[in-house]
């Protein structure tokens, strides 16, 4: 592959952040013993935060955003990984301090990457991407509490986005019935289509949660934070457990003790970004088998790597739906 090629960079300026596609060159490359062609990436939360500047998601400059992607070994000195080698990428700083996934090239600390499991091609591994891997850490942390379908309904706070996709067709391969909330009722057809038994409208989440409500979910994934985890955690069933991961709603929990010491419920904190390896990959091994390949099509589109800045925008203000692919230039 030639020394020089694409990529997005962010750079500090007296100004505020700048973000620009441009020629890089291996001088742009960070240090690393593994580096590796970049076929696909994705477009997170948390990577429309670092392209728009609005959250100091990236804290060293210049650096390629882009919080995962996959890809093939172009040259490797670590001991795990060769030449050809097909591995994805989630987490460990890359995107906010190590530069990521917005650019043909990628040099990396071959700890952080896992190999792709023989059935996931590197274009479903961006389907999933870190939103499908965190959505898959929640699942685990709620089997690990011991939910079983027959403990009762889940539910799936923000259903239409990544995570809340993921996690409603993980769910439903696995014989839950889920019931997914919303703020875009307009999608209840898709959220039907990828397995949600019932949909129901997140207002019903939004104001301030009394200590405790009618018990109604086993458990639960929740990526809103906020009066809408308050107020999940105040409907979970007797011995219930919640999954946490996000803060589209609010970094606050404004909740009350009363479901933890009254109802024994387990508030599960769920990090992708630090999280062992070899959760990882189990998680990935996991995904390869629990998830329908053919509803991650369905969930997933293919965004132009040209347009990840305006996209970048939407995915801020909710507008995005399921999972975004992005495909490097050749
Ligand atoms: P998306 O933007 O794709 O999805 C978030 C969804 O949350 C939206 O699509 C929307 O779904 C819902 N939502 C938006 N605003 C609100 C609100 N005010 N109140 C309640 N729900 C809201 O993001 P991802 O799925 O990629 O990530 C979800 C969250 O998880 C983010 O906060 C992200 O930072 C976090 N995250 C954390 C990780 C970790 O390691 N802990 C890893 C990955 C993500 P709808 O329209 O259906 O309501």
């Amino acid at each position: 592959m030639p020394d020089h090629f694409q990529g997005y960079q962010i750079n500090k300026t007296e100004a505020g952040q700048t973000c620009e596609l441009k020629q890089l060159s291996d001088d742009d490359l960070m240090e690393g013993d593994v580096t590796i062609r970049v076929e696909y990436s994705t477009l997170n939360y948390k990577d429309g935060l670092a392209l728009t500047g609005k959250s100091p998601v990236v804290r060293k400059f210049p650096l390629t955003p882009g919080i995962d992607f996959s890809g093939t070994v172009i040259s490797s000195d670590h001991d795990r990984f060769k030449t050809g080698d097909r591995v994805v990428l989630n987490g460990f700083g890359v995107g906010e301090v190590h530069s990521g996934g917005y650019a043909q090239k990628a040099r990396v600390n071959g700890d952080w990457l896992v190999h792709l499991p023989d059935s996931i091609d590197l274009r479903q591994a961006m389907a999933i991407g870190t939103a499908g891997y965190t959505a898959m850490l929640c699942v685990m942390a709620l089997e690990h509490h011991g939910i079983v379908p027959d403990s009762g309904d889940l539910l799936v706070t923000g259903a239409s986005g990544g995570v809340g996709s993921v996690a409603v067709a993980i769910l439903n391969k696995l014989g839950y019935r889920v019931v997914a909330t919303t703020g875009r009722m307009e999608e209840k057809d898709y959220l039907r289509g990828l397995g949600a038994a019932d949909v129901i409208d997140r207002k019903d989440f939004s104001e301030k949660a009394r200590p405790l409500y009618k018990e109604l979910w086993a458990g639960a994934v929740d990526v809103a934070g906020g009066n809408t985890l308050a107020n999940v955690l105040s409907q979970i069933k007797y011995g219930g457990a919640v999954a946490a991961c996000g803060l589209a709603d609010s970094m606050e929990l404004p909740a009350s003790v009363a479901p933890f010491i009254l109802r024994g419920v387990t508030l599960y904190g769920i990090d992708s970004v630090t999280a062992p390896m070899n959760k990882r990959e189990v998680a990935w091994k996991r995904l390869a088998e629990d998830l329908d390949m053919k509803l991650l099509e369905d969930l997933s589109f293919d965004l132009s790597f040209n347009d990840l800045p305006k996209a970048a925008e939407q995915i801020l203000e909710g507008k995005i739906r399921g999972r975004a692919i992005v495909k490097l230039p050749d």
